[in-house]
């Protein structure tokens, strides 16, 4: 970019610059444009390639453990197994040390993990088809499915992990925006599994270990009902409602008896 001669450009040629940069070149004169070019230049604005070009790499490095890339695990012919009998020893440790390294959270964050959305993620049941595969003696993928926080009508994000069998998690990645393993939904997996070794290892305490280990996916039932049958009186997190009155709220301040203030419209 350096050896750019942004005079010796045309009309065409500057919007094309700019556009690649990401702005905006409507309603701009040429000379508008140019100082715009110049001052674009001057700060290096990198262009939506370099964009992609840093996020390929970057993935590719989430895939990378000592100069060996594994294969994209979406985008690969994996067989994977729902049987989770072989998951590593996922420890406390190993997801407070990648939450803390990896996605940069405080340790007053880490403290209050139970308050974590991600947490919250985790127990509400959002993390579904938990699969393994096996890359080789080391290392494993683990992926699933996580409901959005929100909409939860909306496709769930495709969620993976690279763990080592130690239960060192190495990356993971997200189809959420932020993508690169450091959102809720990846942590909410860490916690999950982190869960589910535990159950694990409390069932062959017990000398249950005859079962194939599978995750246990939510159920949710949602089916349509009448107005009728809606109990809105009812919320179970919620404390005994107050019973309506046969007032009506009146802005200033003074409550007045329904059957009077109708009586008085009918008026
Ligand atoms: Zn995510």
């Amino acid at each position: 970019m350096a050896s750019l001669d942004l005079s010796s450009m045309s009309l065409p040629q500057f919007k094309h610059f700019l556009s690649e940069r990401g702005v905006k070149t409507t309603g701009y004169k040429k000379n508008e444009l140019l100082d715009i070019a110049r001052e674009a230049k001057l700060q290096s604005i990198p262009t939506k390639t370099d964009h992609y070009v840093d996020e390929v790499s970057s993935q590719t490095l989430r895939r990378t453990v000592k100069g060996k890339v594994y294969p994209h695990p979406m985008r690969s012919n994996f067989s994977w197994k729902d049987d989770l009998s072989c998951l590593p020893n996922i420890e406390s440790y190993d997801v407070q040390f990648y939450l803390k390294c990896k996605c940069m959270r405080t340790n007053d964050r880490l403290k209050s993990y139970k308050n974590d959305n991600s947490y919250r993620l985790h127990t509400n049941g959002h993390i579904s088809q938990v699969e393994m595969v096996a890359l080789d003696d080391k290392f494993r993928y683990v992926r699933a499915k996580c409901t959005p926080e929100e909409r939860q009508s909306a496709p769930p994000y495709d969620i993976w992990i690279l763990i080592d069998v130690d239960g060192v998690i190495n990356s993971g990645e997200c189809t959420c925006v932020a993508g690169d393993g450091t959102c809720k939904h990846v942590a909410a997996l860490l916690f999950g599994l982190q869960a589910f070794v535990q159950s694990l290892t409390d069932r062959s305490a017990i000398g249950v270990t005859d079962q194939l280990a599978k995750w246990t996916n939510p159920t949710r039932s949602s089916r349509p009902v009448k107005v009728i049958q809606l109990d809105l009186w009812r919320d179970p997190n919620g404390e005994t409602p107050t019973k309506p009155t046969g007032q009506l709220y009146t802005p200033t301040g003074k409550q007045v008896n329904r059957k009077t203030s109708l009586q008085t419209d009918e008026n």
